[in-house]
């Protein structure tokens, strides 16, 4: 079997310039101009068929293996967050409140490196590698923009493969689960309109403050008392505005949060006692409310048996490693748009180094990797495409 380690280590300084390079020049969802054209003239220059803008700024990819066989979708997110650095790095942000703290920068550097692996082996493949480079992963509707624009056609991909750099974890640590790994997720906005008025007259109002706090302990409820012990949810509310004057009872509070579920049944219960409880709570305190709840992403699924299949072949390639087989996280990604079309795996890549301070949390101003974590992610990534494009 190919080393596919020692290959991405020797491509380290290529992958670990790239990684910088887009550090140092972070662009936001739908804006990724240059990380598209350097994505894209990268591609080219290994003789690949590109194809640039689609999904706006994205930008895909075809390998051709030297027989025909089944193909294989492996996507890389390339977007960056509004969000001011504080690393201090030398390869820190040059461009003001944007940040890769999010690890995209890697995702897309993994993503070069494994194109150049893979062009390298090509004699080797049966089938086909579509390399997909995501634009606006963070919220903004990236993988259905370039579904929309046709990345599921022309070849349709019998597997997806995506991996997240994982700063909850050290470096060596990787997760390879079947079943779901990431949560579905929806956004709330809550408005609780009750009648304004004087603070010391409240019998003449009708406080929506006090209904607001009502309605966010009564939601707890939700997770504690609807959902079994043994399943997962999460309902947060993270946002509530009202009120200018200590001594004046605001007309209404606007409340927002998040609901994160991974079992289809699980959401279902969680979103219709989330309206009942609202509404009822709302409703019993005299004030009127409009609940408005709207799905971000499905729950990201992988396949169990492919799942299995690359825990064998991560086993094998990286055997020092932490092999994780059972690790899920109610975080969320909208590559969960494309799992839900075409099966497949999606991987977490241990990137923490505590000992340098490399730790911070994912959107964190201070967010930062150990850059090792790379070579491990694009020699997975090699890998599990190969074993799943190998002739025998
Ligand atoms: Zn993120
Ligand atoms: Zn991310």
């Amino acid at each position: 079997m190919t080393d596919y380690l020692d290959e991405a280590l020797e491509l380290f300084e290529y992958t670990q310039e790239l990684r910088r390079d887009f550090h140092r020049y972070p662009e936001l969802g739908f804006q990724e101009i240059r990380t598209g054209g350097i994505v894209a003239r990268e591609l080219n220059t290994l003789g690949l068929e590109v194809t640039t803008g689609v999904g706006k700024t994205g930008v895909i990819a075809l390998l051709e293996g030297k027989e025909p066989g089944p193909t294989a979708l492996l996507r890389f997110d390339m977007d960056a967050l509004p969000i001011h650095e504080e690393t201090g790095a030398i390869y820190a942000s040059q461009n003001p409140g944007l940040m890769h703290a999010c690890g995209h920068d890697g995702h897309t550097a993994i993503g070069l490196t494994v194109a150049r692996i893979l062009q390298a082996h090509r004699d080797e493949l049966a089938g086909t590698i579509k390399f997909v480079f995501q634009p606006a992963e963070e919220g903004l509707g990236g993988a259905e923009a370039m579904i929309k624009d046709g990345i599921l056609e022309n070849p349709r991909p019998d597997i997806s493969l995506a991996l997240h750099l994982w700063n909850e974890k050290p470096l060596g640590w990787i997760g390879a689960a079947g079943g779901p790994v990431m949560a579905a997720a929806e956004i709330f906005r809550i408005r609780v309109v009750g009648k304004g008025g004087h603070g010391a007259v409240p019998q003449l109002a009708i406080d929506p403050v006090l209904a607001a706090a009502q309605i966010i302990t009564a939601v707890q409820s939700i997770v504690s008392r609807n959902v079994s012990p043994l399943q997962s949810a999460v309902v947060s509310v993270t946002t509530m505005r009202s009120g200018e004057a200590f001594n004046v009872i605001p007309p209404e509070v606007e409340l927002q949060g998040t609901i994160r579920t991974f079992d289809p049944e699980v959401r279902q219960r969680v979103l219709e006692r989330f309206n009942q409880v609202v509404s009822g709570v709302g409703g019993a305190l005299e004030c009127q409310v409009e609940v408005d709840v709207k799905s971000i992403t499905p729950a990201v699924s992988n396949d169990p048996e492919l799942a299995t299949r690359f825990q064998k072949t991560i086993a094998c390639l990286l055997p020092e490693s932490k092999l994780i087989t059972d690790y899920k996280t109610m975080g969320s990604e909208d590559m969960a748009f494309i799992m839900r079309e075409i099966p497949g795996c999606f991987f977490f890549i241990g990137s923490a180094n505590p000992e340098q301070g490399l730790d911070a949390a994912h959107h964190h101003p201070r967010f930062d990797f150990d850059e090792r974590a790379l070579s491990q992610g694009a020699a997975v990534m090699a890998a599990v495409a190969s074993e799943y494009l190998s002739k025998e």
